[in-house]
């Protein structure tokens, strides 16, 4: 276990030079103090839990105090926003403090979000208010939790800041984590600002960094975009499978490692409703919940096209052609153990799509109908669940196929189909309005149900006993929270 200053540093990033990054100090918060953090995410810095009650974690992670080694950088990137490109981009908000390893030798950015202005700033403040941070920090270390690749969150620290957004409101700093900050869009702008021997660099950085098993391949750059293509194909079917609407997949939010990143206006689905779009500011629904599929593939497109320099096009066009088929063996595949399942039948997918149409008609709870249905054996849970329906003889049509399939799939104790399918099926998400429960309490001085919160999500597919009232559908004040990018 280490003390903060203990760390061990190799900031990577920093040396590739001024081409990728800015030298900028973070700017502090006035009065920091510790919001929550997260235990598990200090775990993979071999930090001592302990730190946390020194005064200087909160100076550190408030912008007060920098170790000696560290080489604070704000990255330049673009991006396609919203379908269109916006050639100049960057770490507006966030700083790469600096690139620690653990003692099994893994690497980690520490990336403090909310560090004040940089030269990417454009118009912006550089800061993040307590309510996006706090949502951040939550929603990182839930969907680790439930099996999701997601960039992850040390701490949240609170401040005196003041911050104007729609109203005032505080300034907060998260400090987040990933084996890389790296987007599609660090990509596209040197693409796209003609700058191959910079690009060329990046390309062989992450090529050595990230995907080192692709340099043994014929081709390293294609192995790896292939690679790129196949992750993401997984992340999706995953956020798909569980409900997670990530409201703003531009260029610039997507990682090149595959994982959740760069959290704005998400959302877990309460009700299902393919159609859900979790961010206000996208009238269109070009992120809606059911979009988020095709929208991989077109993001894939857009670092393709970046990568042309290194890939012949009809080789990305054929590694490209790999994310549809992936995404939905994959999604099926968890789809069939959310049903509680174990092989597979061609009409797999037919069941679960009616049974998707039933819930979406019923505005049936997406969580808690997967894990009431393991509840028990197939034919009483079934039987309870038809009151959910308003159409009950849809319902009960369906849940004659699904008990004939159930039969099919083979000999299971009740017991043994219930460890299976709540192994799989979350009783604890992070639903918008347990969320905003947390933020009122902060924004009100009082951060024990973040912490609380924060504690409930990092099990979440076992059942914690007092902790009832975090599985429940939402009250009627919390089921249509808006939520924008104003954060
Ligand atoms: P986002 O929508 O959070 O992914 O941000 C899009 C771009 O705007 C990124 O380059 C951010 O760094 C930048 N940005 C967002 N909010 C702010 C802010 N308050 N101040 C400065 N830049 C910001
Ligand atoms: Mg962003």
């Amino acid at each position: 276990m280490k003390a903060l200053d203990e760390l061990t540093f190799d900031n990577r990033f920093a040396r590739l030079g001024d081409a990728f990054s800015t030298h900028v100090l973070p700017e502090p918060l006035d009065a920091p103090r510790l919001v929550a953090a997260s235990t598990a995410a200090m775990a993979l810095l071999d930090l001592d839990p302990a730190v946390t009650e020194t005064p200087v974690f909160a100076e550190l992670f408030g912008g007060h105090k920098l170790w000696a080694e560290a080489e604070p950088r704000a990255m330049v990137y673009s991006g396609h926003q919203f379908g269109g490109y916006t050639p100049q981009l960057g770490d507006g908000r966030g700083l790469l403090l600096a690139e620690v390893y653990n003692a099994a030798g893994e690497h980690w950015d520490l990336h403090l979000k909310g560090a004040g202005q940089t030269p990417y700033s454009r118009m912006g403040d550089g800061r993040a208010v307590l309510r996006s941070s706090i949502r951040e920090f939550l929603a990182s270390e839930a969907l680790h939790a439930l099996g999701i690749p997601s960039s992850r969150a040390l701490c949240v620290i609170g401040s005196d800041t003041p911050v104007w957004r729609e109203k005032q409101e505080r300034g907060a700093m998260v400090l987040r984590m990933a084996p890389s900050h790296i987007r599609f869009g660090h990509f596209e702008y040197f693409y796209y600002t003609k700058k191959p021997e910079q690009q060329a660099l990046l390309a062989e950085h992450v090529l050595n960094l990230h995907y080192p098993e692709c340099r043994e391949q014929p081709e390293p750059y294609l192995a790896m975009f292939r690679e790129i293509v196949e992750r993401n194909a997984e992340l999706i079917a995953k956020w798909q499978a569980y409900g997670f609407c990530h409201g703003v997949m531009n260029t610039d939010n997507m990682s090149i490692l595959g994982i959740t990143f760069d959290f704005g206006p998400f959302a877990f689905l309460d009700d299902f409703d393919a159609h859900f779009i979790c961010n206000h500011s996208d009238h269109e629904g070009r992120y809606s919940f059911s979009n988020q599929v095709p929208i991989g593939q077109w993001n894939l497109s857009a670092l393709a096209q970046a990568l042309t320099p290194f890939i012949s096009v009809d080789a990305l066009k054929e590694a490209l052609g790999l994310y549809l088929p992936l995404y939905q063996a994959n999604y099926l595949d968890l789809m069939r153990r959310r049903l509680g399942l174990t092989t597979a039948e061609e009409d797999d997918q037919k069941l679960v799509e009616r049974l998707l149409k039933l819930m979406q008609n019923s505005a049936v709870d997406y969580t808690l109908f997967f894990r009431r249905l393991g509840n028990e054996s197939a034919a009483l849970a079934v039987a309870k669940l038809r009151d959910d329906f308003v159409d009950m003889a849809g319902f009960d049509a369906w849940a004659e196929l699904y008990k004939a399939r159930v039969e099919r799939d083979g000999d299971s104790s009740e017991e043994q189909r219930r460890e299976r399918m709540h192994a799989v099926n979350p009783l604890y998400i992070l639903r918008n309005y347990l969320a905003q429960n947390a933020i009122t309490a902060a924004e009100s001085g009082d951060y024990s149900e973040v912490r609380r919160l924060h504690e409930v999500l990092s099990k979440p597919f076992e059942e914690q006993p007092g902790m009832e009232q975090y599985a429940q559908r939402p009250p009627d004040w919390g089921k249509h929270l808006e939520i924008s990018c104003s954060s």
